[in-house]
């Protein structure tokens, strides 16, 4: 017998995550809905990628362990607005190394000028107390 309710909350969840999974693979996909659930559950070791693609092709059916696990990550991604947690907040244009930044991440430091006196640049410090753009990095 296979639950077919969550097979299609799996696919709900698959829509719901598809912003933040831009560039990923199927399989990467499921592995980080199978990270999100094992860690909803406090699975350890943690559900496999393939057991979660298996529900959603009705192949395997879900335990009742996982298929909470399921239906609590669908409820916590639909309650979550990102915007209303980090308020106020603005989308602005960066410039970021190839395959870095997941369009629409978040950003959650400020930007700084380098401290160069010749140089125009600002950055996104990697550790807080970085005070050059790569460019006139102390050596
Ligand atoms: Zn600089």
């Amino acid at each position: 017998m296979y639950s077919l309710t969550t097979s299609s909350t799996i696919d709900k969840i698959f829509d719901l995550l598809r912003p933040s999974c831009k560039g990923m693979t199927r399989s990467q996909v499921y592995t980080d809905i199978a990270r999100r659930l094992s860690t909803l559950a406090s699975k350890n070791p943690p559900w496999s990628w393939r057991y979660v693609q298996g529900i959603e092709a009705m192949t395997i059916e879900p335990s009742p362990h996982i298929d909470q696990a399921i239906h609590s990550l669908l409820a916590f991604l639909t309650n979550t607005e990102p915007a209303q947690i980090y308020s106020p907040s603005e989308t602005v244009q960066l410039q970021a190394l190839t395959g870095t930044i997941i369009p629409g991440a978040w950003v959650l430091s400020k930007s700084l000028s380098c401290a160069h006196p010749a140089c125009t640049i600002n950055f996104i410090p990697r550790v807080p107390w970085q005070k050059y753009c790569p460019l006139h990095k102390r050596r």
